[in-house]
């Protein structure tokens, strides 16, 4: 499976972890349920968790020098979130109440068509997946009717994002629509977490077709390299990879799926008690681990080069960037930066830095929070790309080569 098909396969965090194990299942990798008792075969394993997925490579018995090498991402994107009841109608349209997830781009989902995804949950506790056709549109006031637009486009969340799905007299509901796509009664239907998605596929461009145009590319241009480089890696004896794909990192990652949440540390003392560690092994082996946080970054943007650093320009097509902020933002320090160049330099790919104008302060990743909740190191890495947050962002598709490959060194380090 292409990057790609990856892409229009995962429009939400639970269709990424669906996906992402059936990736590893025709990868010999078995699936854990957590609710069942632990499965301490060596070779491959995963366990999800709704939109989050964790993945391991467990040894023959207990390494001496164990450690674990974890690779940090996450599944989920800015955009918007069907509210419980999202019926509205003003002025002869059918509206949908959506809320805003995470901190999207506003204006770019304006004028463009785009569907519903996610889960629904059925009166008998089942879930399905979902994703439908473009039924949405958020249309844009003309300029004739606000001369400021552009000087200044102001969007109220509530009152002038609302998308149009019918005229009103055409009788469609959109519950009972979402039902149809669901394949069940609308009255089955006893919750949903249904997220907006760009039906537009994604789509390579430019005069050498080197970009990749895409929604999700935060962060699935780490996820898929993470997977893919999981299922090339080949553990060295003392090493357990370790591939961890959390949810919930736009809205802050307190949650149960959540990178601030217990899911990893879960897994990693499940794999402990399956080797018999003793409580202080488990200190050792913490001490001896890394976790490489994998989330996209800022490739320089030709009109607003004052907006980045003087002197660390990183430019896509160039390699992944190396994070770096004092205000450990990005969790990555003098150990760690010597850890990534050196898997970078195994794999032949190049490296560039990112840090922050001292003007302009940065975003964060799950980095400083794995590292604040497990206490291992940690370094903040990812591909650089443009238009983050938008509904379609855009990379260098060479990129994702050079990331998988600098992760599979990491990992059969
Ligand atoms: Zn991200």
């Amino acid at each position: 499976m292409s990057f790609i098909d990856f892409l229009s396969a995962s429009p939400t965090s639970y269709h990424a972890s669906a996906e992402i194990a059936r990736l590893l299942s025709s990868g010999g990798f078995t699936e854990q349920a957590e609710a069942d008792p632990w499965d301490a075969t060596p070779g491959g394993h995963y366990v999800r968790r709704e939109g989050a997925i964790i993945a391991y490579i467990l040894p023959a018995e207990k390494p001496s020098g164990m450690r674990f090498h974890i690779v940090g991402t996450h599944t989920d994107s800015p955009g918007f979130k069907l509210k419980p009841h999202p019926a509205h109608t003003a002025a002869g349209w059918s509206q949908v109440g959506m809320e805003v997830y995470g901190g999207p781009l506003l204006n770019s989902w304006l004028d463009r068509e785009f569907g519903l995804a996610g889960r629904v949950v059925l009166r008998s506790g089942e879930e399905r997946l979902v994703a439908t056709d473009p039924w949405l549109r958020i249309p844009q006031l003309a300029p004739h009717l606000d001369r400021s637009v552009n000087q200044s486009l102001h969007l109220d969340q509530q009152n002038h994002l609302m998308p149009v799905y019918a005229l009103a007299g055409s009788g469609v509901d959109l519950m009972a629509a979402v039902a149809g796509a669901a394949g069940c009664d609308p009255d089955e239907i006893a919750g949903h977490d249904l997220f907006s998605y760009i039906t537009q596929p994604p789509a390579l461009f430019g005069a050498a077709r080197e970009f990749l145009a895409s929604g999700r590319l935060d962060n699935l241009s780490s996820v898929y390299p993470a997977v893919m480089a999981l299922l090339a890696t080949t553990p060295t004896p003392q090493t357990v990879p370790v591939v961890a794909c959390f949810d919930h990192e736009e809205v802050g990652s307190q949650t149960r799926t959540g990178a601030a949440g217990p899911f990893l540390e879960d897994i990693l003392a499940r794999i402990g008690w399956g080797l018999a560690l003793s409580q202080d092994e488990v200190c050792q082996v913490r001490a001896r681990s890394w976790v490489v946080s994998s989330d996209a970054g800022h490739s320089v943007h030709p009109n607003y080069v004052s907006m980045f650093d003087p002197d660390e320009q990183p430019l896509m097509g160039s390699g992944p960037m190396l994070k770096v902020n004092a205000g450990q933002r990005y969790a990555t320090d003098g150990p760690g930066e010597a850890l990534w160049l050196a898997a970078c330099e195994r794999a032949g790919v190049p490296c560039q830095t990112f840090v922050s104008n001292n003007s302009v302060s940065c975003g964060t990743t799950i980095g400083p929070l794995t590292a604040t909740r497990l206490g291992i190191p940690t370094v903040d890495i990812g591909l650089p790309i443009m238009s983050m947050h938008s509904a379609r962002e855009m990379c260098a598709a060479r990129d994702l080569e050079h990331l998988t490959r600098a992760l599979t060194a990491f990992l059969a380090q």
